[in-house]
């Protein structure tokens, strides 16, 4: 006869959870907006960590935050509903805000900011951000590479809490950074630029962008799952125009081009070698 099981040996550790470290409202939706509700689909238990409100978005007119009319609060409690709206379409089961402010893009005022994440200690953010992680134990997590992925103050500060965290956690999880594989870029620039060639428009400066090919260690087919990445990109409404590099593909050729998405291994406690196609590798 089984002995039943006492509370204290069910394991609860041993529920699928990914968590994801964002820098703005929006970047869930643009890097991981595809593994999402794949992860949910398949019963993985996902949470979006979002460190600032991002007061430093377009306004619903378009103004920048240099404009005089810009109002960082009133854009941030847009923004707000409009990464509620994402949260939903892509299934995520928790939604945690750090609240603190956005910092602006690379030589901005708004760096200087003592309110902005930028200015904030990265240990005082780490350790509210131990806390969720506490709470959640989640095997697999996801943040941006110390470049920040392209450059911006807050991506990197997002980078920083989240590597500081996990040295105070009892169990090392498996962290990846977000990636887009240069010769995938070069792809889809060479593609913008023979159509702009075509409708007579000039042809945006190279820009030489992208992780090297060989350092990409999870491919994750998306294409189920890219329908709901682009709403989810359409929710956030005031930070997209209609020229903007995903709208202008419309959403059967995005479904098409994004069915892939991309990560760099930073932690490896399971030992994995070559790309894996399952975030969960050595987990399940
Ligand atoms: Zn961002």
């Amino acid at each position: 006869m089984t002995k039943p099981i006492s509370l204290e040996e069910f394991d609860v550790t041993e529920r699928l959870t990914f968590l994801a470290v964002h820098a703005h409202p929006d970047d869930e939706a643009s890097s991981t907006g595809g593994l999402f509700p794949l992860l949910a689909e398949q019963g993985v238990r996902t949470v979006l960590v979002t460190c600032t409100n991002g007061e430093c978005g377009d306004d619903p007119h378009g103004n920048k935050p240099e404009h005089d009319d810009h109002d960082g609060d009133a854009v941030a409690a847009l923004r707000k509903i409009e990464l509620d709206r994402a949260v939903e379409i892509l299934k995520i089961d928790r939604l945690a805000m750090l609240g603190y402010r956005d910092s602006g893009m690379e030589g901005w005022d708004h760096n200087n900011d003592p309110r902005s994440f930028w200015q904030t200690p990265v240990t005082d953010a780490a350790a509210v951000l131990l806390e969720i992680l506490r709470e959640e134990r989640p095997q697999v997590i996801m943040t941006y590479n110390d470049f920040g992925f392209y450059g911006h103050p807050d991506h990197i500060q997002a980078h920083r809490i989240t590597m500081e965290a996990i040295k105070s956690l009892d169990y090392e999880p498996t962290v990846y950074f977000n990636a887009i594989p240069k010769a995938v870029f070069r792809a889809w620039r060479e593609r913008m630029r023979e159509e702009q060639e075509a409708n007579g428009e000039a042809a945006e400066d190279e820009v030489d962008f992208g992780t090297a090919d060989e350092l990409i260690a999870a491919a994750i087919d998306v294409s189920a799952t890219t329908p709901l990445k682009f709403d989810a990109l359409v929710a956030h409404a005031s930070q997209i125009t209609e020229d903007s590099f995903w709208m202008k593909m419309g959403k059967e050729r995005f479904t098409q081009t994004m069915n892939t998405e991309w990560f760099v291994r930073a932690t490896n406690p399971n030992n994995l070698e070559g790309v894996v196609t399952d975030i969960f590798a050595g987990y399940r």
